[in-house]
């Protein structure tokens, strides 16, 4: 790894305007490590190198005319869900085989207009349906962590596995990711990184390949809390182009690093924890809690109780909607097409050769749980609890709490094609217990690393806020990073 890849995008962003490094050394030193680390990690499916040197030395003459823009001459990984004009964009599926968008989603948009470089798109599970990027049509992402004294292939979670294997690899700045059931928070956690998914709103869902409309966020993965708050001032916006994005001005995330937390009321939910879950995963809270305590703020014992039934009702939403998204993906106007007799044997053809077992699977549960019959046993018994989980929080922040302290993920990062997991999806969704209430109540939630197991394996914690409060998420995060230190790899790609 070489200096400038080690430097954090605030450091990067300090010694570009001092003219100490210019944009176009720091987008070449990229490329370089990408190159001779992807063949190991698979994180990047598509490197722009090309491009990206026109983009740094664009934003080399804008910070020499003194236009810099706040993410100036920053190269970053782009999740292949962002659709990028005339660039690579498959959402990893083979469906969408040669797809290259005319159009620029809002986020990455916002990224470009702010000055930042782009390197490349980023693996991903296929449609962004996974918690561990093997569903991906380009192969597994592999974790830059491994085990201490092994050699066995971690996965870096998913879906935005790629997006946490490249930034804790140092093979971006930082990385766009999204996510609809956790795919922000459990990758994070399973990397030593650091993802928020902000609240349902806040950034602009246009141009991103849909999952589950009414789950999905935008979101940065970053080396460290004061990255995140940079990258998502940056990609947030209200946008004409979707209705559900809100007009509330974007605060300056970074300005609320390092502010106290006396007063703060913090929940811990009682219903947070499973059979078999790691001792130290509950350790590593109780520690999180100690911290945020030391820090002034006042911990109390709070009742989410729908808790249990929120992962069974997320497999009935996202695959309800996932079944209608995906819909339009027929072999007609763009990606693969399979000829057959006629246009309905080319349609059945094309589906079933463009999608992998998972994207299928959810198709399937979705389209049962949206038929005439079944609708109301469980779409909207889904709904319904989806509104009384949701309940649940509004409680507690009504109650006073300011936010609430989790655990990330139910264990650390596993290996790449366990059997067991491969044997049931089931235990596969178990992944996202954690993070998928959030997503139901569409609230805010970070994941900060805040330890190592005993396998050396990093270790995150959730913290979820009010709607529109990621300003606190990003100070009491702060909080436990500066307590609990940062975390990298050791280098063995
Ligand atoms: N792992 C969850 C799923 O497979 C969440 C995915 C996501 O957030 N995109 O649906």
């Amino acid at each position: 790894m070489s200096e400038l890849t080690s430097l954090t995008i605030a450091e990067a962003r300090d010694k570009l305007r001092a003219k100490e490094i210019t944009a176009t050394d720091l987008t070449a030193a990229y490329l370089s490590a990408i190159e001779a680390a992807n063949g190991a990690l698979n994180a990047y499916i598509k490197v722009t190198s090309d491009k990206a040197l026109d983009m740094a030395k664009a934003s080399d003459a804008r910070i020499a005319a003194g236009n810099a823009g706040a993410l100036e001459g920053i190269p970053l990984g782009i999740k292949d869900l962002f659709g990028t004009e005339g660039v690579h964009t498959q959402a990893c599926s083979h469906i969408l085989d040669g797809f290259e968008p005319r159009y620029e989603s809002t986020v990455t948009q916002n990224l470009w207009n702010d000055g930042a470089v782009m390197l490349g798109k980023l693996n991903m599970d296929e449609f962004a349906m996974g918690s561990s990027n093997e569903t991906s049509h380009y192969g597994p992402v592999i974790n830059p962590w491994r085990a201490t004294g092994s050699n066995q292939q971690l996965v870096p979670g998913g879906s935005s596995g790629g997006s946490a294997a490249a930034v804790a690899a140092h093979l971006c700045a930082g990385a766009t990711a999204t996510d609809t059931g956790g795919s922000i928070r459990q990758p994070a956690a399973f990397t030593g990184t650091v993802g928020i998914k902000p609240t349902y709103g806040r950034c602009s869902r246009w141009g991103v390949v849909a999952f589950a409309s009414s789950l999905d966020q935008a979101g940065p993965i970053a080396r460290d809390v004061r990255d995140a708050a940079i990258l998502l001032k940056s990609m947030a916006s209200v946008d004409a182009k979707d209705t559900t994005s809100v007009d509330l001005p974007v605060p300056h995330y970074e300005a609320s690093l390092g502010q106290s937390l006396k007063g703060m009321k913090i929940g811990i939910p009682n219903e947070y924890r499973v059979d078999g879950m790691p001792e130290e995963i509950e350790k590593l809270w109780q520690q999180g809690i100690a911290w945020l305590k030391d820090a002034g703020a006042e911990i109390v014992n709070i009742s989410l109780p729908h808790t249990r039934y929120a992962l069974p009702a997320y497999y009935i939403v996202a695959p309800a909607e996932a079944s209608s998204n995906l819909a339009r993906y027929d072999g007609v106007r763009y990606g693969l097409r399979v000829d057959g007799k006629d246009i309905a044997d080319m349609y059945e053809k094309t589906r079933a050769a463009g999608f992998g077992t998972e994207v299928k699977r959810r198709i399937m549960i979705g389209t049962y749980v949206l038929s005439a019959g079944y609708y109301d046993a469980y779409y909207l018994q889904a709904q319904k609890v989806r509104t009384l989980i949701k309940r649940d929080f509004e409680l507690a922040f009504h109650a006073g709490v300011d936010a609430i302290l989790t655990p990330a993920t139910p264990s650390s990062a596993f290996g790449v094609a366990d059997e067991d997991l491969a044997a049931d999806p089931v235990k596969m969704y178990l992944n996202d217990i954690f993070t998928v209430t959030v997503n139901m109540a569409g609230l805010p939630g970070i994941a900060v690393p805040a330890g190592l197991d005993k396998k050396g394996l990093p270790l995150g914690l959730q913290l979820i806020g009010k709607p529109f409060d990621e300003e606190t998420l990003f100070k009491t995060a702060h909080v436990i990073e500066q307590a609990a230190g940062k975390f990298s790899p050791a280098k063995w790609w």
